[in-house]
């Protein structure tokens, strides 16, 4: 059992951050980025969870990063608009020598005699090749030409090129960019630490309740159990006795802003039914949308809503000493 010290570290973030860490942690949530041509890249699952703007959940991601809260994960290179700083950019291709955007691109054939490098279409008269410039026939690849593969020719100036000159046109500004000189922006997904965040969001409570649990039963923390079906569940508890055939409830805590949906209530029926458990609870916190309560009556799921989790560990006695003894 840890050692519970409550006093050891002290807590350094807002409430609500507190919350939404917990709500990612408690979803298993990546968060990763979704590119997007206006903002360039955002993170709408946790825009949502924090309730901020992507600008701001860009900025309070990256803060919570500084603070150990979540672990970057390289996920993409962008570049950026040197001038305004946007991403909506459009690669347009010019030809290096004179800067014309009117270029083509073929296969390209050089005649050995007269020098000349042209497209082949140029080349093919009735069937055969035919030098444009000299009116020779071109009989035997490698003796008389060769094709020189694929290149691009200016259309203005005449030039031919292996590689044309490639600018990023931005659209926000209008204005045409060489790709060095655009900014790089690495876009990170984020994982959740799950050490400091256990130690500094979530133990402290959830350690709180196991430990008064623990009194009577065997309680385990965030506890995996392989269901009928196959599939692994998580519950924040599994309460059972030290009987080896001894009954068990599973107790699942939700929070959230907003008031807990249904879908709570019918994951966790899911999950219950699946691990055989005689009893389940859902501690919600603060509380269920009223159709999410009529269905846990229903489901026969118990329903815990506080404000805090201690204030869950008396009801969650009652209801366990009912069942397992
Ligand atoms: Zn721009
Ligand atoms: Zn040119
Ligand atoms: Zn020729």
């Amino acid at each position: 059992m840890k050692n519970l010290d409550l006093s050891s570290e002290p807590i350094p973030l807002p409430i609500n951050d507190r919350l939404a860490l917990t709500v990612i942690f408690n979803r298993k949530l990546r968060i990763i980025p979704k590119l997007d041509t206006e903002a360039g890249y955002r993170y709408p699952e946790a825009e949502e969870i924090f309730g901020l703007s992507d600008q701001e959940t860009i900025e309070k991601l990256e803060h919570l990063s500084k603070l150990g809260f979540f672990e970057r994960a390289y996920y993409i290179t962008l570049l950026k608009c040197l001038s305004c700083g946007g991403f909506k950019m459009l690669l347009v291709l010019r030809c290096p020598k004179c800067n014309s955007p009117n270029i083509l691109k073929g296969s390209v054939l050089r005649h050995y005699k007269c020098g000349l490098d042209g497209f082949e279409e140029e080349f093919i008269k009735e069937g055969a090749y035919i030098c444009p410039r000299c009116n020779t026939n071109l009989d035997k690849p490698g003796v008389d030409f060769k094709k020189i593969g694929v290149w691009y020719k200016c259309l203005k100036c005449g030039e031919f090129f292996g590689e044309p000159l490639e600018k990023l046109y931005c659209f926000k500004c209008d204005k045409e960019f060489l790709k060095e000189d655009c900014v790089l922006q690495p876009v990170w997904g984020y994982d959740i630490n799950e050490n400091r965040l256990k130690n500094v969001i979530l133990d402290i409570e959830l350690e709180t309740v196991k430990k008064y649990l623990e009194e009577q039963w065997n309680v385990e923390l965030f506890s995996k159990v392989k269901g009928d079906s196959g599939i692994e569940h998580m519950f924040t508890f599994r309460i059972f006795t030290k009987n080896p055939l001894s009954d068990e409830v599973v107790v699942d805590v939700e929070y959230s802003k907003s008031p807990i949906s249904q879908d709570v209530v019918m994951k966790l029926f899911a999950k219950k039914v699946d691990v055989f458990a005689v009893d389940s609870v859902l501690i919600a916190i603060p509380r269920l949308e009223d159709g999410a309560r009529r269905l846990s009556d229903r489901y026969g799921i118990k329903v815990i809503e506080v404000e805090s989790l201690k204030d869950a560990i008396e009801p969650l006695k009652e209801i366990v000493k009912r069942v397992l003894r």
